[in-house]
């Protein structure tokens, strides 16, 4: 056993804690909000601003090791945590958390990407508008989750008309996928990498719906490929821990779409669809444990999202047989919050 620190004690953080508490780990989050859902399952929490060096340095002190379930905790101090505590370590960060980063990221490994351009000026997207087309998606280079932070472009017209934040952006054409999945893959200390099956994720108003097993032939035929470019990126990044890679299954094979640098929703199926889930190996991988086994428990594994007002379901969800309810503590259900998630696994 030994001390885990969290940072970000969001839904990812809960469940990552929920994992280590069974193998005989405690955890400690850190969250600059007070009203974490991490908080109730972790043996201590930490609520101070990202930007508090004393804090993180405290934190890290009392932890064997660090890891994180946001990819947009700030890089500079997490220079505070000894380098030797930190998995995946903060370059894997600095990667993930910038969308061109990660697109040249991924090119450098021999991925393909959407075609995209930098946006940082009117005259810049007007040229991207111009040499990319439309339709296409603008997005902020940092700091998006569900969809946050993205615009749809359907004309040049419609882009001359935009007000641009003031945050560096990108430009990405609009990719014709036939369905998307996720590689899900975990990397040990020593290098050992191990996949999950990939699920076809189903997305709403750019938010996950449904991750479904086993996915349609053109994903199956498609994950080789996109594998063997996950596991470059982990390799190239010297990754410890499970990383997640998002992809569209086109009619020209695998076009990656954006990583993340932890466990990822796409593979919350794992918790009752798999050996050993994506929080356990996460765990198992910084802990510098054995990984654990990532095969299927059943062929066929469905998981829905609960967002928003679906909470109300629960009841139901409950009472119907076969059915694994989670459910994340947070308080008040707003639309397009991540409340909880269902999953159902049969033979
Ligand atoms: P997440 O919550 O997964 O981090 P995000 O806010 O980072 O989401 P993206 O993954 O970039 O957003 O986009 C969300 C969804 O929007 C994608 O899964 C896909 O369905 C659609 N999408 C994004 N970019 C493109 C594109 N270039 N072409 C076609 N569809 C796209
Ligand atoms: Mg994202
Ligand atoms: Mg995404």
């Amino acid at each position: 056993g030994g001390t885990i620190g969290i940072l970000g004690g969001g839904q990812l953080g809960r469940m990552l804690a929920m994992a280590a508490a069974q193998i005989g780990y405690k955890c400690h989050a850190y969250d600059p909000n007070a009203d974490s859902g991490a908080a109730d399952v972790c043996a201590d929490f930490t609520c101070a601003p990202w930007s508090d060096r004393n804090a993180m340095t405290r934190f890290a002190g009392q932890c064997d090791v660090v890891t994180y379930e946001f990819e947009n905790v700030p890089v500079g101090p997490l220079a505070t945590i000894p380098p030797e505590k930190l998995f995946p370590s903060a370059r894997a960060l600095e990667v993930a958390q910038d969308r061109l980063h990660e697109k040249a990221f991924a090119e450098a490994q021999g991925g393909r990407t959407a075609p995209y351009a930098q946006v940082d000026s009117m005259d810049d997207l007007i040229a991207a508008v111009g040499r990319l087309g439309t339709p296409g998606i603008l997005k902020t280079r940092r700091d998006g989750y569900d969809g946050k932070g993205q615009w749809r472009i359907e004309s040049a017209r419609e882009a001359e008309g935009l007000r641009l934040p003031s945050a560096g952006l990108v430009y990405e054409g609009f990719v014709r996928f036939a369905a998307e999945f996720s590689v899900i893959l975990v990397r040990g200390r020593d290098g050992e990498v191990r996949f999950w099956d990939s699920a076809q994720n189903v997305h709403k108003d750019g938010i996950l719906a449904t991750s479904t097993l086993p996915p349609e032939p053109v994903i199956a035929a498609q994950v080789p490929a996109a594998r063997e470019l996950a596991a470059k990126i982990a390799s190239a990044l010297g990754y410890v821990g499970v990383l997640s890679c998002e992809f569209f299954a086109t009619e020209n094979g695998p076009v990656f779409n954006e990583m993340a640098p932890r466990v990822h929703n796409s593979g919350h199926w794992t918790i009752e669809g798999a050996v050993t889930s994506q929080f356990e190996n996460h765990v198992r991988a910084i802990c510098g444990l054995p990984l654990g086994d990532t095969s299927l428990v059943l062929p066929n594994v469905e998981m829905t999202n609960l967002v928003g007002h679906d909470i109300e379901k629960a009841n139901e969800i409950l009472a119907a047989p076969g059915l694994h309810l989670h459910l994340y503590g947070k308080g008040e259900a707003r639309a397009g919050r991540k409340m909880g998630h269902v999953t159902r696994v049969w033979a």
